[in-house]
């Protein structure tokens, strides 16, 4: 009989079309699926994502109960725990997502070092966190694409891994199971009073009630502020409690959502062949930052004195996630128009976006200051504009800035020009004021 396999579960929590798990399965005589805290994480966690966190690991716990198996929880340096529970379980061979960022990359090389001592292998999963793999496609003369739209055509074309089912049964080694996580046990500080609940269970229903309605008027909606009628789905992508290759299946590929999956697995190979893009120029344009203190308090705590701009980075506050549109609108004013360093702001999001996310945080704020993959590097947002286009009748300022609640219409964008109105004075000039 073959011996054990360890799946490591890292930002992949699901037991559905997971190649990890599924490899574990096929191959093992008996299958460990283990999650480690790892402390060099764990210590920088935010809030937000360690309550999404510890939902997710209970759910996943759960759809692994209803396959025969458990999750096993361990604490600390993930390569001496996993190390720990292989030799104890006698497993030949442990099972891992890809990732790309510098540390999930120099994890994958300390483990293999680590299990190779020991005797064992570490055998790594393409295309589990992305729909193509970073590094499958790739232009004639280079080691990534830069530009979004050739990468886009080559990745409509590429060749996709057949879906996966669940395991039906799982044969769990004999071990300790360890405790799953409560929240305290990661962080001391709240998270956001409307942060959404993590975890595979939660994300199907989200899947099947958006596949069944707003999906089809997305090219439409996706870009009103007012409607929120984009998916919500990446907080889930980003902790793989759904698989984007799943999500790609279900959807037509010509379609404006497949498309926005198509940027997502753009910045993952960007960062894969780049990781120092993370924090690093990935196109040095010498800007010259601005050093302004209380600008950058006023842009935290949306009090710019622009509504457009404070409601975005209000609903970021209260939930943990923003709309992509003011993710724009509120980058382009902090990179573009206060001229403050893309690093501050990115930061800032790492902090409370629940999604938040290396390859397409960061790469984001580099297209939005013009350091990155934006073919047009010089483009400015203009807060009115941009205010009188996706928020046009001023639903969403009210939504999220209460004291502009008592306004109407398109005039709460602009509460300077109003007598009655008790609002900060903006902050900079902008051209339409
Ligand atoms: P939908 O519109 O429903 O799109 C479906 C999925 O496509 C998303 O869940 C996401 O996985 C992917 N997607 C959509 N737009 C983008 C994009 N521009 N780049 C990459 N993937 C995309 N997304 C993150 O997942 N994590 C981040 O940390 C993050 N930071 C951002 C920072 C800035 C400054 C900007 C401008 C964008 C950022 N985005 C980030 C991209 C985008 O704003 C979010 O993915 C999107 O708003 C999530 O909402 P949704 O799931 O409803 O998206």
């Amino acid at each position: 009989m073959s011996a054990g396999a360890l799946a490591l579960f890292t930002r992949d929590l699901r037991v559905r079309d997971n190649p990890v798990l599924t490899a574990a399965h096929r191959e093992g005589a008996t299958v460990l699926p283990l999650f480690v805290l790892d402390d060099a994480i764990l210590a920088g966690c935010p809030p937000n994502r360690a309550y999404f966190l510890v939902a997710a690991l209970r759910e996943l716990d759960d759809e692994l109960r209803e396959i025969g198996g458990r999750l096993v929880v361990r604490r600390g340096d993930v390569v001496e725990e996993v190390a720990r529970v292989a030799a104890e379980t006698s497993a030949a061979v442990v099972h891992i997502a890809a990732d790309v960022s510098a540390y999930s990359r120099a994890r994958e090389r300390r483990l293999r070092e680590r299990l190779a001592a020991d005797g064992r292998e570490l055998r790594v999963h393409p295309a589990s966190l992305t729909v193509v793999a970073p590094g499958e496609i790739l232009p004639s003369d280079r080691d990534h694409f830069a530009v979004f739209t050739p990468y886009h055509r080559r990745w409509l074309e590429a060749d996709r891994r057949p879906a996966l089912r669940a395991p039906r049964e799982l044969r769990l080694p004999r071990i300790a199971a360890g405790s799953l996580p409560a929240p305290d046990d990661l962080t001391a500080e709240p998270p956001s009073p409307g942060l959404s609940v993590g975890g595979e269970t939660t994300a199907r229903k989200m899947l099947r009630d958006w596949l069944a309605g707003a999906v089809a008027e997305y090219s439409r909606t996706g870009d009103d502020l007012a409607a929120d009628a984009t998916s919500h789905l990446s907080p889930y992508l980003h902790f793989g409690c759904l698989s984007p290759g799943e999500l790609v299946r279900r959807v037509d590929d010509g379609t404006e959502f497949v498309r926005q999956l198509a940027w997502r697995d753009f910045h993952h190979q960007v960062l894969a062949a780049r990781p120092g893009a993370a924090w690093h120029d990935y196109r040095d344009r010498a800007i010259r930052w601005r050093t302004d203190a209380q600008a950058v308090t006023a842009w935290t705590e949306g009090r710019t004195g622009f509504p457009i701009v404070d409601a975005g980075m209000r609903q970021l506050r209260e939930q943990g996630w923003m709309h992509n549109r003011a993710r724009l609108i509120t980058a382009s004013f902090l990179a573009k128009s206060l001229r403050v360093d893309w690093r501050v702001g990115a930061r800032h999001f790492r902090y409370w976006l629940v999604d938040a996310d290396m390859a397409n945080n960061q790469l984001n704020w580099q297209w939005v200051a013009g350091t990155g993959n934006d073919t047009r590097p010089n483009r400015v947002l203009n807060p009115l504009r941009q205010a009188e286009r996706y928020d046009p009748d001023g639903a969403y300022v009210r939504r999220w800035v209460p004291e502009l609640a008592g306004i109407e219409g398109r005039a709460v964008h602009r509460p300077w020009r109003l007598d009655s109105v008790d609002y900060p004075a903006p902050i900079i000039e902008v051209p339409g004021m």
